[in-house]
């Protein structure tokens, strides 16, 4: 199975010039997302990982069957007043603005390996913050995990010195 087949290319969305990567037909075929999963879990089966963590919106619908896989704890790393309890947080820039990513203080503890998840790695700048949040917590970054690179937006040099694993890259 090609997972390629479920990856639905999206010309000038959200704005001109952007090839959006349209995952929701994965999601409607549940053999591939299955299989994306799968090719997720293999890598990571078996690893000192302690946790999984995800970001808002797009990484938790990958990163929440990874973690009831692999039987680990699951962390949401949310936008600014979604998280009840007390927070760490940090703001990153994004291409226009500011973003702010926030983690409950007792998502996870001191020491613990954090493997961090999401759907697709573009700039790099939504991993390198979550990374940074993680660190910020007194954890330790395992690797980050990606359905999709895109490797000519070239966001792995933001995340040098973590490893990060993609099931497909374009
Ligand atoms: P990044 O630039 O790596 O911080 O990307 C931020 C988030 O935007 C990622 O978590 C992706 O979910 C999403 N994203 C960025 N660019 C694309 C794209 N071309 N297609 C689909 N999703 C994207």
């Amino acid at each position: 199975m090609d997972l390629r087949d479920f990856i639905r290319d999206i010309p000038d969305f959200p704005k001109p010039g952007v090839q959006f990567k349209d995952i929701t037909p994965l999601l409607a075929d549940p053999t591939a997302f299955q299989h994306s999963i799968d090719l997720l879990s293999i890598q990571f089966a078996g690893q000192k990982i302690d946790a999984i963590a995800a970001a808002e919106a797009r990484g938790f619908l990958f990163a929440a069957p990874l973690a009831l896989k692999l039987h680990l704890p699951l962390v949401p790393l949310r936008k600014p007043g979604k998280l009840p309890y007390r927070t760490y947080s940090l703001k990153y820039d994004l291409e226009y603005g500011q973003a702010e990513l926030h983690m409950h203080v007792d998502g996870i503890k001191p020491g613990q390996r954090v493997l961090l998840v999401d759907d697709v790695l573009a700039t790099g700048g939504t991993m390198q913050a979550g990374a940074k949040l993680i660190e910020q917590a007194g954890g330790t970054v395992f690797g980050c995990a990606f359905l999709v690179e895109l490797s000519f937006l070239n966001g792995r040099a933001k995340l040098a010195g973590y490893d990060a694993f993609s099931v497909l890259t374009y």
